[in-house]
């Protein structure tokens, strides 16, 4: 039996007179209250807070904590997503007092620690990236490309051009449609080949003086390494359009190629993922953007700048953008990748790469013989299975699988996506997970295919929730308790 105390709000546990707290009397005389207090701003009554002792404060708490399954407690190979091992030595280092009693608001040149560890930042995304000019202002992969597209736009501007299309493959996460569109673009979709690669064909058809962007996830979401990728890049360049590259897949590639290199002019990195940021439910995130140096100028402001052995914000940058986010960006996550990163040094990221395309062929490896893996004999960091056969034959759907893998202990996979493949299971590894690991999960999705249909259409058994509605949770969310009495109707 679960605790009564995590299932239920801390509301309705609330009895009147229990406390948690011992607050001093307030020395402020009532009286006082009345006169400095404009009467609207005065309460009329206490808060409805619930009432409660501390012992069953903690408990609530922590028994909440364990509804859910996190990397620190279960294998969690959420393909695209990177759910690496987070060091807990960067989450000491991130909380030092020097850190976290930062304002943004103070003197510059009471920031100087601060703004050294970001510019450092800053120099070192633009080597691995092999793209000069940085920002680490945006609040997450998304939100990067998004930025880099309004870059992209302000570029257009200055020549005098006024072009509408951006492209991307079929097979790219649902972001970079979404960002072409709300910079203002009109999305144009590439189809992917036989081999689950740009369609050279279809992508020439669609080019044109109109394309500005072409956006381009390599190695891609199936986990291919897209060797057309300079030819890609030539094609755009010859009708004057751009290559954004979706680095969501770094962790592939990191010390082995660098965007830049194979033609990229803009990326984000998403550091939660390949810098090992903890995150899940939507956060939290940074998502900075390297971009060529003759885009640089378009950059938001403020960027980091050194001069001398001072550094400062600089945000006298005519053709900039201007703000994509409050202060420096989201300085907790960024922290957290620069300890990541000087503490393996450019080896170290190198090796960090190797091992998770090592880890991913294995398990590939394991898995073609329990479901098949239409694309690739090999993979980079990341592979898709498919339970289409599966459901054919027995109606057993990828859901299924990925809800029973949970009674086995292991966080499901991405499912569902790339939408170019059927029922697929999109397999990331990374490669903080040992070969006993692997072997248990590859073990586990054997002994699932072997079971019945009836009982995987009702798993998962032993977590706290089995088969939410997942539209109604994602579309109509219940964010805060309200008494069953005065039930708001959820605004969307
Ligand atoms: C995660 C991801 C994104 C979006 O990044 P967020 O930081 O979640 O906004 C974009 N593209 C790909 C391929 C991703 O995996």
């Amino acid at each position: 039996m679960r605790n009564r105390l995590a299932t239920q709000p801390l509301f309705e546990l609330s009895k009147p007179g229990r406390r948690g707290t011992q607050l001093p009397p307030c020395d402020v005389p009532q009286r006082d209250v009345a006169e400095l207090l404009p009467t609207e701003a005065q309460a009329a009554a206490l808060p409805p807070l619930p009432e409660i002792a501390e012992p069953e404060v903690i408990r609530h708490f922590t028994n909440l904590s364990t509804l859910n399954m996190s990397v620190d407690t279960h294998f969690y190979p959420l393909g695209s997503c990177t759910m690496k091992y987070n060091p807990k030595r960067n989450e000491r280092l991130a909380s030092l007092p020097g850190i976290v009693d930062l304002h943004p608001y103070q003197p510059e040149s009471t920031l100087q620690g601060m703004l050294r560890l970001l510019c450092e930042l800053q120099e070192i995304l633009a080597e691995i990236s092999g793209l000069p000019a940085v920002s680490l202002q945006p609040a997450a992969g998304a939100h990067g490309e998004l930025t880099a597209l309004m870059v992209a736009g302000a570029h257009f501007r200055e020549l005098g051009e006024s072009r509408t299309k951006v492209l991307a493959p079929d097979s790219a996460h649902g972001t970079n449609p979404a960002s072409a569109r709300m910079a203002g673009f009109d999305s144009v979709m590439v189809k992917s080949s036989e081999s689950g690669l740009v369609d050279i064909g279809d992508l020439r058809s669609k080019l044109d003086e109109q394309a500005a962007v072409f956006m381009i996830t390599n190695p891609n979401t199936l986990g291919l390494f897209d060797q057309q990728v300079n030819e890609i890049a030539d094609l755009v360049h010859q009708v004057g359009g751009l290559i954004y590259l979706d680095g969501a897949n770094m962790n592939a590639i990191m010390g082995i190629t660098r965007p830049g290199d194979f033609g990229a002019d803009m990326m984000h990195f998403n550091p939660h993922k390949t810098f090992s940021g903890p995150h899940g439910g939507g956060g939290p995130g940074a998502g900075p953007i390297c971009v060529r140096d003759a885009l640089g100028a378009y950059l938001p402001t403020p960027v980091v700048e050194r001069d001398g052995n001072q550094f400062r914000l600089a945000d006298n940058r005519p053709r900039s953008i201007g703000r994509v986010r409050s202060f420096f960006g989201n300085v907790g996550v960024l922290v957290r990748a620069y300890c990541y990163i000087l503490s393996h040094g450019s080896d170290g990221l190198r090796r960090v790469s190797e091992n998770a395309v090592l880890n991913a062929n294995y398990l590939l490896s394991r898995v073609r013989h329990i479901l098949p893996v239409p694309h690739g004999h090999r993979c980079m960091h990341e592979f898709v299975a498919t339970a289409d056969d599966l459901k054919k034959r027995t109606g057993v759907t990828a859901m299924d699988l990925g809800k029973r893998l949970l009674d086995y202990g292991f966080h499901a996979p991405t499912v569902y996506f790339p939408l170019t493949v059927p029922e697929c299971l999109m397999i990331e590894p990374t490669e903080t997970e040992s070969k006993e690991t692997l072997d248990a999960f590859a073990e586990a999705l054997f002994r699932i295919t072997e079971e019945t249909p009836e009982l995987l259409h009702e798993t998962p058994h032993s977590t706290f929730t089995s088969r939410p509605d997942e539209v109604a949770a994602a579309r109509k969310p219940r964010l805060k308790w309200s008494r069953p009495d005065t039930e708001e109707k959820p605004k969307h």
